[in-house]
């Protein structure tokens, strides 16, 4: 026989919420194409600000490319279509050869590395 748990609203949704943010390890992710075009037609067009560095930022004219923050990504896939080089994939369809990209994209907003503070 199935045991039925009641739960109270308030904690349904926490739980929820916390199941969510667990499972999201997908992201977009920037790979080789964006080097040495960096146009920043994606950051334009990001509702959330995941993509770095901004043109006006420092860090700007030294990163070789642009790169998204995954904690920040929520998968809409509106920076794709505006990418001139075809250089914005999900993370599950980047070709084999660009997988290391998903590190190097992870590493730039990471705390411990100096990207998005630059
Ligand atoms: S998929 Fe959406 S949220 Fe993620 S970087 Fe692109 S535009 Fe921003
Ligand atoms: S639109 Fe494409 S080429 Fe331009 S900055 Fe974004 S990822 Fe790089």
């Amino acid at each position: 026989m199935t045991k039925v748990i009641a739960m109270p609203q308030s904690d349904l949704l926490r739980w929820n919420v916390r199941t969510l943010l667990e499972e999201k390890t997908m992201a977009y992710v920037i790979a080789q194409p964006c080097i040495g075009t960096k146009d920043t037609a994606c950051v334009d067009v990001c509702p959330v600000n995941a993509i770095h560095p901004h043109k006006e930022a420092a860090a700007f004219a030294l990163a070789r490319q642009l790169y998204i923050d995954p904690e920040t990504c929520i998968c809409c896939a509106a920076c794709v279509p505006v990418c001139p080089v075809r250089a914005i994939y999900a993370e599950e369809d980047l070709p084999d050869r660009w997988r290391h990209f998903i590190e190097i994209n992870r590493s730039y907003a990471s705390p411990e590395l100096p990207g998005l503070k630059a």
